[in-house]
């Protein structure tokens, strides 16, 4: 352990080497700071020292949460292996496309080799580009504290506004992301920056198709940065269909889409609807007409 002392302006700095050291410390000195990447951290600060008001416990030196594995059903990365890593490690020609595709859309190559993947999860103030895919891809995470470990898919660990729920002693320790699912994918986003623009439009869909027929679909909207959508019913109605769709089918998909997206989520502007309504017509006519891609 390694521990800058300060004055009010400087805050302590932990650097734990071991994942026991960094849960320890977290459960010691409740209302300290993870700082993984630092790369939203910073950004909320704008002086020429960044102030903090707390102690820091640097994620940085974690042996545990810099690690990334592959096993027979998926890869596993510590929380704290950088988006840059993920990209360039042995393991990324075994990665879902979308996945890979989705993280090079992240902010710029410096911002890549700097924000982690678990800070990237941990954000609240935005709904950030990977969560979404993640979701579609079933990936699960890892959460420890000092005398607990939760586990499981991305999803169980969100609140109703999709904002990731940890408790206050809690590391996001590793991310999973199953591999070989799906045959067919797709990713999108408008021009512009989830962090910046109000205006923020993305969406993704994993499939899996056999032939003709869909066995499995998953797709998620990110609006705005402020809210992930997902239409289970109509994922759902789709496993079994045979593609490509009759012109009755698709005007039936269409009707039951619009009607559940409707009000949800409130008070988005009607524009953007159609927005979402368009892709979900695109996917059903164009992307899931398409045969499949092996990953
Ligand atoms: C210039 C710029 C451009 C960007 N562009 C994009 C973009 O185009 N698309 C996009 O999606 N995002 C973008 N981002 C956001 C970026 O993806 C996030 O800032 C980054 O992923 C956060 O990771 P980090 O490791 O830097 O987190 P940090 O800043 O270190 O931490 C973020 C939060 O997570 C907590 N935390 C960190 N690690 C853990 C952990 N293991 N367990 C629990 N809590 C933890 C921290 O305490 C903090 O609250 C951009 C950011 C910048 C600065």
């Amino acid at each position: 352990m390694n521990a800058a002392h300060g004055n009010n302006r400087l805050s302590l700095v932990f650097t734990p080497e071991h994942l026991g050291e960094a849960l320890s410390l977290y459960a010691r000195n409740p209302g300290a700071i993870l700082y993984a990447g630092g790369t939203a951290l910073l950004s909320k600060q704008s002086g020429r020292l960044p102030i903090f008001g707390a102690p820091l416990i640097s994620l940085k030196r974690v042996e545990e949460l810099g690690t990334i594995r592959r096993y027979e059903n998926f890869i596993e990365f510590g929380a704290a292996v950088t988006l840059g890593e993920i990209l360039r490690c042995r393991e990324s020609r075994f990665l879902p496309p979308v996945f890979k595709t989705a993280v090079r859309e992240v902010g710029t190559p410096a911002v890549r080799n700097t924000a982690t993947i678990g800070g990237h999860l941990a954000v609240t103030e935005r709904r950030l580009l990977l969560l979404p895919v993640l979701l579609i891809l079933d990936a699960a995470v890892e959460i420890r504290s000092q005398t607990a470990t939760r586990s499981g898919e991305i999803k169980r660990f969100l609140d109703e506004k999709n904002g990731f729920v940890l408790h206050p002693d809690e590391i996001i320790t590793k991310i999973r992301i199953p591999t070989g699912r799906f045959n067919l994918w797709g990713f999108s986003a408008l021009p512009g920056s989830v962090i910046r623009s109000q205006d923020f439009f993305m969406t993704c869909f994993v499939a899996r198709k056999n032939r003709f027929l869909i066995e499995k679909i998953n797709f998620a909207f990110n609006i705005d940065g402020r809210h992930i959508l997902r239409i289970k019913q109509s994922e759902d109605r789709l496993i079994g269909k045979k593609f490509p769709l009759s012109a009755a089918e698709i005007r039936e998909e269409m009707r039951f889409f619009t009607s559940r997206i409707d009000g949800e989520p409130a008070g988005l502007p009607l524009y953007k609807k159609d927005r979402i309504v368009n892709y979900f017509r695109l996917m059903l006519t164009q992307e899931l007409t398409k045969s499949e891609l092996i990953e």
